[in-house]
């Protein structure tokens, strides 16, 4: 086994059984910070992780690949609503951090702020400068900090210059990478090892520091005895069961999909758990420049126009291998080989939105059953984020942009024009592309323990020795990328289990 991994569930055959002072379900940001947090502090902690262990070496370019490889449902996973609206999520060692694109945003106050309005005792356990605090270690131990103009390549740097055009507030975007060479293959996992992903951060540091990891262990349920949780219980890769017992705490971080589901298996749906998912959905617009972008070149995400916040879209540069972005290319016969011998022309940015819409997970016999639909509102800010992304890329000299909303004008040239999308666009939510990659609010932290799963010191309501770490304890979305936000609030979880 490699010295991250102490051993993985495809070689455990017989029943399986094991034992610490804390079980951690999940590898990713929440579950590898709390285990580093903890280590740190002579905890014996075991981390159990349904993924495997994958290396750089062994990322291949192609999207595809990378899907079937590293992606949960191989990228195939699907929320039913109003809008066809795939969701992302990683099932490896180090969790989504392992194919995210690396940005690194701060939690924003105007978000904790929200979630004090609604519940004045989440003040109680969330301070704001603790949570900074906390980010400011995780930013220097990850190396976070602006993309280099030397590698973040034309569709970066074009970004930036449509965005100028337009006056509108922009920045190169901070990510947690160390000599990023600008391959732009973050989101099939970078093949040097260049972003500083859980399993190249915090999983070696708390494994440097005691801290074990079961790799290819799919928890299925806490173990609840007396009101207390005792361990977890679940099949190894190659189907067998184990049960690890925890002596002082169980902490879930499984993500604010699957999270929920192993609460519902353990018979623990208190507080609405599963309920009240809440997400950033993104759109996409391709656009044609007249000279060499290289949309698969350059930093993955290397700029973002922040200008719009206010109104909850954020404009980002989205590096797409080749594959995809093919499928982004207008056209048929022809028309789309004389279009694709020039692939090398075309970018395409993305717009994140602070959605209202709601939705809820619930444990399905193979795969969660995941729903989530768009407000009214939501669309609407959906078709203005299209709007707003075909400006900048006309702004920035695009010869032609592409909006991909049945029923306008499939290819836009000038700002006028790409105005009138905001009147006539459709209003219909399935008209819109989109997909979910940052996911909230299905384990909710609170007060009141019927509305609300885990108390403000991120302890079940009703269950002693329980805790959750991921996002599905955050109340609401953020409105900006949450690896990092997710990492300080887990880190504050794991100070909460170390004194209890
Ligand atoms: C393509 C993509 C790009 C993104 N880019 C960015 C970005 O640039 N910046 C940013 O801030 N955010 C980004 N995100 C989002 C960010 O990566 C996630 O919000 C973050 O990783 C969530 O952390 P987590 O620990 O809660 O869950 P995850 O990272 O999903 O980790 C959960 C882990 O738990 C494991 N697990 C699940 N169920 C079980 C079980 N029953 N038993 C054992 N193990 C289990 C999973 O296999 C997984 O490894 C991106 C996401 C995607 C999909
Ligand atoms: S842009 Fe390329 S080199 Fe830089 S971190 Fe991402 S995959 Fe690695």
């Amino acid at each position: 086994m490699s010295p991250l991994v102490e051993r993985d569930g495809r070689d455990l055959r017989g029943r399986y059984v094991d034992e610490a002072d804390v079980v951690v379900v999940g590898s990713g940001p929440a579950g590898a910070a709390v285990a580093r947090n903890l280590a740190h502090r002579g905890v014996r902690v075991l981390v159990l992780e349904e993924g495997h262990e994958a290396r750089p070496a062994d990322f291949a370019p192609s999207a595809v690949r990378a899907m079937a490889s590293l992606y949960r449902d191989m990228g195939t996973s699907l929320a039913f609503g109003n809008a066809p609206m795939p969701y992302l999520q990683a099932r490896v060692v180090g969790g989504t951090s392992v194919v995210n694109g690396a940005i690194s945003w701060r939690f924003p106050r105007e978000a904790l702020d929200e979630w004090i309005a609604a519940d004045p005792a989440i003040g109680e356990g969330l301070r704001y400068e603790a949570i900074a605090a906390a980010e400011a270690r995780i930013e220097e131990r990850l190396h976070v900090a602006p993309t280099d103009v030397r590698v973040a390549g034309p569709k970066n740097l074009l970004l930036a210059r449509g965005a100028d055009a337009l006056g509108v507030a922009h920045r190169a975007i901070r990510r947690n990478v160390r000599g990023c060479t600008g391959e732009g293959r973050c989101l099939q996992g970078c093949p040097h090892g260049h972003k500083l992903s859980m399993d190249l951060s915090f999983l070696p540091d708390a494994v440097g520091r005691g801290a074990r990891i079961l790799a290819g262990m799919r928890v299925d349920r806490v173990i609840v005895e007396r009101g207390r949780a005792r361990g977890v219980a679940g099949v190894t890769a190659a189907g067998a069961r184990f049960e690890v017992r925890a002596k002082h705490a169980v902490v879930l971080a499984a993500s604010a999909i699957q999270t929920p589901c192993v609460l519902r298996r353990s018979g623990l749906p208190q507080g609405g758990a599963g309920d009240g998912l809440a997400a950033h959905p993104g759109v996409s617009v391709t656009g044609r420049f007249a000279e060499p972008v290289r949309n698969w070149r350059g930093a993955t995400q290397g700029h973002e126009v922040i200008g719009y916040r206010g109104e909850g879209i954020k404009l980002e540069a989205l590096g797409f291998d080749v594959s995809l972005l093919a499928s982004r290319i207008p056209g048929v016969g022809r028309d789309f080989a004389r279009r694709l011998a020039e692939i090398d022309r075309y970018a395409v940015w993305g717009a994140a939105l602070r959605a209202r819409g709601r939705g809820k997970v619930r444990p399905g016999p193979t795969r969660p059953i995941v729903t989530y639909s768009l407000t009214d509102d939501d669309v609407r800010k959906a078709r203005r984020a299209v709007r707003l992304l075909g400006d900048v890329m006309l702004a920035a000299g695009a010869l032609e942009v592409y909006p991909g909303i049945p029923g306008f004008d499939p290819a836009v040239r000038d700002r006028a024009h790409m105005a009138r999308i905001e009147a006539e666009g459709s209003l219909a939510a399935s008209d819109y592309t989109m997909s979910m990659t940052h996911l909230f609010g299905t384990a909710r932290m609170g007060s009141d323990p019927a509305r609300s799963v885990v108390r403000p010191d991120f302890r079940h309501h009703a269950t002693d020795a329980l805790y959750v770490a991921d996002s599905s304890v955050f109340p609401g979305n953020l409105g900006v990328n949450p690896q990092i936000a997710i990492m300080a609030l887990a880190d504050l979880c794991a100070d909460r289990v170390a004194v209890a």
